[in-house]
């Protein structure tokens, strides 16, 4: 089965998508700050530290997931719940990106942490409402330029801070 075009965007992008719309403009647009952020590499840090080195990123076109496990379930290693709706919609995505390509998938995002581990499951509903999603990704994403700054309560951990609000 072939992939539909929005499925060009990115997992990170629809999680931008949902914590903030400038966000996901500034990074699609490759004003990327992430590589100074002491978060990303604190993210590879607790993937190798919580699963070590044989559990590999696996890239499938323009997506690229934590590791699979037991011949059908993607799993993504995050950090904290305080963005648990945005790992939702990003899981929600790879499950649908594989469907799309005729494989059923399971969905897990593993905190480990916090020794948790939440189940995803792409419902007709959900596909619906992520299609929705990837069609308005693609037109935020095809603006000359962002939106305006808004305060968001993650504003003060995300790495265009100082480029929003200094
Ligand atoms: S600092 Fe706030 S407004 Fe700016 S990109 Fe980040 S979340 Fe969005």
């Amino acid at each position: 089965m072939e992939l539909p075009k929005e499925a060009s965007v990115t997992g990170v992008q629809v999680a931008y998508y949902i914590i903030c719309k400038r966000k996901l403009w500034l990074f699609s647009h490759k004003i990327t700050m992430e590589h100074t952020s002491e978060k990303v590499a604190m993210g590879r840090m607790l993937h190798e530290e919580s699963y070590g080195r044989k559990k590999k990123e696996i890239g499938i076109g323009s997506i690229k997931i934590d590791f699979i496990e037991n011949k059908g379930e993607i799993h993504e290693v995050k950090k904290s719940k305080s963005l648990e709706d945005a790992h939702e919609w990003q899981m929600l995505y790879y499950l649908y990106y594989f469907k799309k390509l005729g494989m059923d998938m399971k969905g897990k995002i593993d905190y480990p942490l916090t020794r948790q581990r939440v189940d995803v499951t792409l419902t007709e509903e959900k596909e619906k409402q992520l299609e929705q999603i990837l069609r308005e990704i693609q037109s935020i994403t095809g603006k000359d330029s962002p939106q305006e700054p808004v305060k968001l309560p993650y504003c003060k951990s995300c790495s265009y801070f100082n480029f929003c609000w200094c």
